[in-house]
């Protein structure tokens, strides 16, 4: 068995009920969650992963994000990145974007079973596989042609970061007594939740509580917005 699952099709609703689990197991861990400082380093140690920040090298597609090498529990950040540095809400949605891989797109108990077989043997070739991501963020993933098996698997790890950085149950707190047709009252919120006002403009469409046209600032109450 591959360390990494064969692509399969998960609906919205399962990616964010795998999110709101992970959330759960974080409660149920007593791991205080505090949405202003950014939950993802919580939820590492609840998973028991690491991050590392390191030089990733272009490869011949481009820039890398970030990446994730499920037999090492690893993911590193890339230092050359100085947004993902000093931009704590896109540190956050990479985090909780390979998060997501991980979740979502790993043979979990098999990521253990290579690190014991390479703890056994030395001489073992065993091909180090991760995830290289090249876009982590809301920006850009919706422009994603989603033609070809990985870039749906990218799709899905940032559907599930919104969906843990953001879920509906926090949001619904958040959004008491303000306006979420209001510029200010959206950027209040993403602070308070420490994500990227991009990240939370998509999340808000994607439940329809906002919409915004294309090439306007403009917020819209959205079909399932709740006064
Ligand atoms: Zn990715």
């Amino acid at each position: 068995m591959s360390i990494i699952k064969p692509y399969t099709f998960y609906p919205k609703q399962i990616i964010e009920e795998k999110a709101n689990q992970l959330l759960t197991q974080a409660k149920n861990d007593n791991y205080p969650l505090n949405w202003g400082a950014g939950i993802t380093h919580h939820l590492l140690d609840v998973l028991d992963l690491n991050t590392l920040w390191e030089i990733i090298p272009n490869d011949n597609q481009g820039q890398i994000v970030a990446k994730i090498e499920p037999s090492k529990r690893l993911i590193t950040l890339n230092e050359n990145i100085s947004e993902l540095k000093n931009n704590k809400g896109f540190q956050q949605s990479t985090i909780a974007h390979e998060i997501g891989h991980w979740e979502l797109h790993i043979n979990q108990d098999e990521g253990d079973g290579l690190i014991q077989q390479l703890e056994l043997s030395l001489n073992s070739l065993t091909e180090e596989k991760s995830f290289l991501c090249r876009v982590t963020g809301e920006e850009n993933i919706h422009k994603i042609k989603l033609k070809i098996q990985d870039d749906r698997r990218e799709w899905q790890a940032q559907y599930f970061a919104g969906c843990l950085l953001m879920p509906d149950y926090k949001l619904h707190e958040c959004r008491k007594g303000r306006d979420l047709t209001i510029w200010k009252h959206l950027y209040a919120i993403a602070d308070e939740l420490c994500v990227t006002i991009s990240n939370l403009i998509y999340r808000l469409q994607n439940l329809g509580w906002i919409y915004i046209t294309k090439g306007s600032k403009q917020i819209y109450k959205g079909p399932k917005y709740i006064s």
